[in-house]
């Protein structure tokens, strides 16, 4: 009875979207890691723009890392870039470029969590896997007066044991298609329309007024503070920049020549400072040392605070660093960057 009220609801008001017209599991997990942290409208442009770019999975595997990055650039959390190339790479090279057809296949994918996987295998294959993303937890919770916390393994347990009773079998990618979008435009965090729902006679939180208390969420991780400065170095039509390394924010993105300290630098001695960082890195002070915009980036669960600089050399500085490259000003629209990065050079 709930999936064929659920799918009812789901044919006069389900959502349009452009992966949800395809089998191809390919453009059904482009777009599922495309949307993990992204709202759709915005995921909508880089997915047409993956599909466009790399019509296939040979292609993104033949890609460069640089040049996914860069078609990446500005969605955040860049290792879901980098996992999805390498994994484009293992399904082209190790199963000859066919898209695993399992869910413990597609789940062995890197990058590929539970939710993923059950979301591709019920989308191209019809396996009957629910999915479990925010929303379902949220409808489920208020229907069955669930107050585990979420985002646990086991909630995650309770939630799928419901859900494989309730998933319509024969049509599992009609259903949890459904069960998000219901989730997301009816049963939303706040202001649902309870009186007119179609489940409130047998929703739970309804029934005990804790449609707001539910779902319980889990205990907030505390945010950090990172402090970044940034030095814009130039002469003439050129600047230097660094790749960031491996077992941090960003890996493999370009930034400018970064001095990151553990706590702000006291602004009358900043200018002091840099010029000390620069004449280490580069064997002598700039012509010019000026301070230029403070930016502040939230990450979930870090807040950079941003501090740039521009050094001006007039010519080349006798010692360039192993980890800094010399980019030419049109050069630096090829290269993969941070949003942050991209603001400020957006500015100059
Ligand atoms: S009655 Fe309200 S809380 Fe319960 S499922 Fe419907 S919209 Fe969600």
């Amino acid at each position: 009875m709930f999936a064929k009220k659920l799918l009812a609801w789901y044919e006069e008001f389900g959502r349009e979207l452009p992966w949800r017209k395809t089998e191809n599991p390919y453009y059904i997990w482009l777009s599922e890691i495309i949307l993990q942290q992204t709202r759709i409208e915005q995921g909508r442009s880089y997915y047409e723009h993956f599909v466009a770019h790399y019509p296939t999975v040979n292609d993104l595997a033949e890609a460069t890392e640089e040049q996914v990055l860069k078609s990446w650039q500005g969605l955040g959390y860049y290792s879901r870039a980098r996992n999805l190339h390498s994994a484009a790479q293992y399904v082209a090279k190790e199963l000859n470029g066919e898209f695993p057809d399992t869910y413990e296949g597609i789940l062995s994918l890197k990058g590929v969590g539970k939710y993923t996987a059950a979301a591709i295998a019920s989308f191209a294959y019809r396996l009957p896997y629910p999915v479990i993303d925010g929303n379902v937890y949220r409808f489920v919770a208020r229907l069955y007066g669930i107050s585990t916390p979420i985002g646990t393994e086991q909630a995650y347990k309770e939630f799928e044991r419901i859900l494989l009773n309730l998933i319509d079998k024969a049509r599992p990618d009609l259903f949890n298609q459904a069960i998000m979008d219901f989730g997301a435009t009816y049963c939303k965090p706040t202001g649902c329309d309870c009186q007119n729902c179609i489940f409130r006679q047998e929703c739970v939180a309804f029934r005990d007024g804790k449609v707001e208390l539910l779902p319980v969420k889990p205990a907030k991780i505390k945010i950090k503070e990172r402090f970044f400065y940034y030095i814009d170095i130039r002469w003439g039509d050129h600047l230097l920049m660094q790749q960031r390394e491996p077992g941090d924010i960003w890996q493999g993105l370009f930034e400018l020549p970064l001095h990151e300290t553990e706590s702000p630098i006291n602004p009358q001695s900043l200018i002091e400072e840099i010029s000390m960082v620069l004449k280490t890195w580069l064997g002598s002070e700039p012509q010019s040392l000026t301070i230029g915009p403070e930016m502040k980036h939230q990450l979930t669960h870090r807040t950079i605070k941003a501090y740039f600089l521009k050094a001006n050399y007039g010519t080349k500085p006798s010692k360039i660093p192993e980890k800094m490259r010399i980019v030419e000003l049109q050069e630096l629209k090829t290269l993969p960057i941070s949003r942050l990065i991209d603001r400020y050079l957006s500015k100059m």
